[in-house]
């Protein structure tokens, strides 16, 4: 067995978004925390998303439409949900569990637990964004989502209106509205819903290096090694490296999608698996959006940001370690050109993997198999809204402090259907 450093109370596994706001979060509670990735920090996931802080985005992609559409997911290379068959053959109870989730009664119990989840989103992100000097990377001016058709539009007003019922703050507004919002939309929508309230981070990868210099500067350790695996040894955990061991009181599991595949920590057990989804980026667009505009039927938003416009999104259900799929990059680009008129070739692509559990649901919370390792994944569409959160939640259980929510429907022991 390889020798071990042992002089931290806490090792964070992955330093994502979620990662790193869980280290910063303890490291500003007093704790002695070593964060270890591989990989630079926030270059995952974390790095390309759409740079949106969604609170509103309680709707999962459970939703009773995707039993309609299935055909369509399947066999059509025109739909922003694509569904590899090969993939849905070898995971055939994942498939099963997702479907059983998009039963209207299920896929408005999970609504509801994001919703209070994602209500406390901005509290657990804002000392965050304090402690890291990070608000000139943050813009607070609103989110629009555009239905080209009223045929979508109107399938999509119960969803609203549940929406409103969680308490989620917004405006319906005409197509004339939406347009004169955004008048570079290359179509007049049939209509609109604002969110007034929502803001986004001019560059996600940023934000996230912002929060790691915080960390570090408050004294936190970064070791940058893959975890092979986690043992409980009674009074501690080792966390095993190629290189010397690490070993704490409490290791914190937030490797994102691949959390499951470090073992002996319980997440193996899990059914996490990846929506992957894409980004193009156009260096010189970048005045074609004031806020972040999501348009329903493509299945993507477009996001003013530092780096340019970036349309990013759609769902891909398909293998972590297959390639990148050339046709749903096309996809994007057909689409963004539906939305924005005639684009020039993209200056970066990009292809990156939402953790996911088949109920849509993050795991937060101590690990069944151990209490000294706490999981700290699976948040989809929106780790990048709830990381703060997160942090907080975890710091509290680190403590041995009662979070201010309950976290049963956050628990890794649920049955996820
Ligand atoms: C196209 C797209 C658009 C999105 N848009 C939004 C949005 O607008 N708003 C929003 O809130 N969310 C959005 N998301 C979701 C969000 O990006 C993810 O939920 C979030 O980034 C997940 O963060 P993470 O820290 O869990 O994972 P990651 O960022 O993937 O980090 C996981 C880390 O774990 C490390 N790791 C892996 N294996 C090991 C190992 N063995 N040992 C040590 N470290 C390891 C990896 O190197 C990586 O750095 C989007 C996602 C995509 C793909």
């Amino acid at each position: 067995m390889t020798a071990a450093r042992s002089n931290f109370d806490v090792i964070v596994i992955g330093a994502g978004v979620v990662g790193v706001a869980c280290a910063l979060w303890a490291q500003m509670r007093g704790q002695s925390v070593a964060l270890v990735d591989p990989a630079p920090v926030g270059s995952g996931a974390s790095s390309g998303n759409a740079c949106t802080l969604a609170t509103y985005a309680c709707m999962p992609v459970n939703d009773p439409s995707v039993f309609g559409n299935l055909p369509h997911y399947l066999f059509s290379s025109d739909s922003p949900l694509a569904l590899s068959w090969v993939h849905a053959l070898r995971h055939p109870m994942w498939m099963v569990k997702f479907l059983a989730n998009c039963r209207p009664a299920k896929s408005r119990q999970i609504a509801t637990e994001l919703a209070a989840l994602l209500a406390h989103a901005d509290a657990g992100l804002n000392p965050l964004i304090a402690a890291a000097a990070a608000e000139d990377l943050i813009v607070a001016n609103g989110q629009l989502t555009v239905w080209r058709s009223e045929k979508a539009a109107r399938a999509d007003r119960a969803g609203l209106a549940f929406r409103r019922g969680q308490g989620v703050l917004f405006e319906e507004i005409s197509g004339a509205e939406a347009h004169a919002m955004e008048p570079a939309l290359a179509f007049r929508p049939a209509c609109g819903v604002y969110y007034p309230t929502a803001r986004h981070i001019r560059d996600p990868l940023t934000l996230t290096q912002r929060f790691h210099k915080a960390f570090t500067d408050l004294g936190g350790h970064t070791v940058v090694e893959k975890v092979t695996r986690l043992t409980d040894e009674g009074a501690a955990v080792r966390v095993h490296l190629d290189q010397a061991d690490l070993v704490a009181a409490r290791v914190v599991l937030a490797a994102g999608a691949f959390s499951a595949r470090i073992k002996g920590g319980g997440a193996e057990h899990l059914p996490l698996q990846t929506e992957r989804g894409y980004h193009l980026l156009f260096k010189s667009l970048g005045h074609y959006a004031t806020r972040p505009v999501g348009w329903v039927e493509g299945g993507f938003y477009t996001a003013p940001m530092a780096q340019g416009l970036r349309l990013a999104g759609t769902v891909e259900l398909a293998a972590m370690d297959a390639p990148e799929n050339q046709s749903r990059l096309d996809y994007i680009a057909r689409k963004g050109a539906e939305l924005w008129g005639d684009l020039p070739p993209p200056d970066a692509t990009w292809m990156g993997r939402r953790p996911t559990l088949p109920d849509a649901l993050p795991v937060i919370g101590h690990s069944p198999t151990s209490p000294r390792i706490i999981h700290a994944f699976g948040h989809q569409h929106l780790g990048l809204t709830l990381a703060g959160v997160t942090g907080r939640i975890v710091a509290d259980l680190l403590e041995g402090r009662q979070p201010n929510l309950p976290l049963d429907s956050f628990s890794p022991a649920r049955s996820f259907v």
